[in-house]
């Protein structure tokens, strides 16, 4: 496969990640400070409000381009963002009418603020890698506890905080918590020694499902709007402490970082792939009609004490047990209804090999084999200063279509104010 030829030659570029055959969504900012929405096009993100002002694309009865958050076009509904993206690709493809017009709407995405590109109404945060659940599940209860018997069952998961769900490039505080080691004979307040990222996918819900109504797999794929880049920040010192009974609470909910772009299901269609062969038979409400994973290489790079950058660990969204049209379909088996805005993860996506873990937890094995970097640097969890990117496309040589970037800073934890001491 090529990309589909556009006459932003940058867009052609069989590397460069942002072919009319991607078309990511963002919210952007110049100087001025004005959000609005955009696609990003080669090396340019093009101006969708200035496209609507000057009557070029026209959604709805009101201008919807012009606004900080993604979630009205969502709203809409799939077949206006088909005709959205059809009316884009012809307006940026090979050929296209009113050139001048559109030309004057590609802003340089070097120059530009890429904000949180939609208002996160809710966030589900799932365990649906089976590599992770299974290296973690050795290291917290013992190789023949890994799996909790209900995993291979159904996807499992647990309600987060849409609160802290925040974009690439927010520095992340260290957080506060109850840590308990294992010779402690009660817990103490410390900032966390264990913080940890976990490289996830996220769908973005864009239509939403009715209460009581439970939704089957091949509709649920279909209220998905696009997917993000998710990094679920974990403090694995205070979860080892806090997750039992309920699961994790406070080690989860500090940050989520999501990507600036999100890709359009249409974009990813020509990449799914079966989910790996099932261990045990699901429910038939978990059926999958057509394959449903997803082909998206993914990598870490850790930037330790502002160090060179190192890649520490190469993936793959296919390695996803459960794909989200069922995590989808799970999470409203309940009635439970989904919302515009609403954000899934998937959990950490971890392949079968030390170099494709997902989570320092893993890479460094619970901190017994700390990772060696250049420079006689080693890590077992994320220092203050340190920086991790996350970088997700799928595709080949041929044509990448590309998530961009994932990233943040740790900053040191807050001083303890006097009355935790
Ligand atoms: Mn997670």
């Amino acid at each position: 496969m090529q990309p589909t030829p556009s006459w932003i030659e940058s867009a052609n570029d069989p590397a460069g990640g942002f072919p009319l055959d991607n078309l990511a969504m963002g919210v952007f900012s110049e100087t001025d400070g004005r959000k609005r929405l955009g696609v990003a096009i080669g090396d340019f993100v093009l101006d969708l409000s200035r496209l609507e002002e000057e009557g070029l694309l026209a959604l709805a009865g009101e201008p919807v381009m012009n606004r900080g958050a993604w979630n009205g076009v969502m709203a809409l509904g799939p077949a206006k963002w088909d005709e959205m993206r059809a009316r884009l690709r012809e307006l940026l493809g090979e050929g296209a009418p009113h050139r001048p017009a559109v030309e004057r709407a590609l802003v340089r995405r070097a120059g530009i603020r890429l904000h949180l590109p939609f208002d996160v109404t809710e966030f589900t945060d799932f365990y649906a890698g089976r590599h992770h659940a299974e290296n973690v599940g050795t290291m917290f209860r013992g190789p023949e506890n890994a799996l909790p018997p209900n995993w291979l069952h159904m996807p499992i998961g647990y309600n987060g905080r849409a609160s802290s769900v925040i974009v690439s490039g927010t520095p992340v505080r260290r957080p506060w918590g109850q840590i308990k080691g294992r010779d402690f004979a009660a817990p103490i307040l410390s900032p966390s020694r264990r913080f940890d990222f976990e490289l996830e996918m996220g769908a973005v819900i864009g239509r939403p499902s009715r209460p009581g109504e439970p939704v089957p797999t091949e509709e649920a794929e279909r209220m998905i709007f696009g997917y993000v880049l998710l990094n679920d920040w974990s403090a694995r010192d205070i979860q080892a402490w806090e997750y039992q009974p309920l699961g994790p609470f406070q080690a989860k909910a500090t940050a989520t970082s999501i990507s600036p772009w999100i890709v359009p299901r249409a974009a990813l269609a020509p990449f799914r792939v079966p989910t790996p062969p099932r261990e045990v038979p699901l429910l038939p409400y978990l059926a999958e009609p057509h394959p449903m994973g997803l082909d998206i290489a993914l990598e870490v790079a850790l930037v330790a004490d502002g160090g060179e950058e190192v890649i520490i660990s190469r993936t793959n969204a296919r390695e996803l047990y459960y794909s989200f049209p069922q995590q989808i379909a799970h999470h409203t088996l309940s009635g439970c209804p989904m919302r515009v805005g609403d954000l899934v993860g998937s959990g950490t996506i971890s392949g079968p090999t030390r170099e494709s873990r997902g989570s320092m937890l893993e890479l460094s094995w619970g901190g017994a084999e700390p990772l060696e970097l250049p420079g006689g640097i080693t890590r077992s969890f994320l220092e203050d200063g340190d920086e991790v990117i996350f970088r997700g496309a799928a595709g080949g040589p041929d044509l990448a279509i590309s998530f961009g970037e994932c990233r943040g800073r740790v900053l040191p934890a807050i001083e303890k104010p006097f009355w935790m001491e």
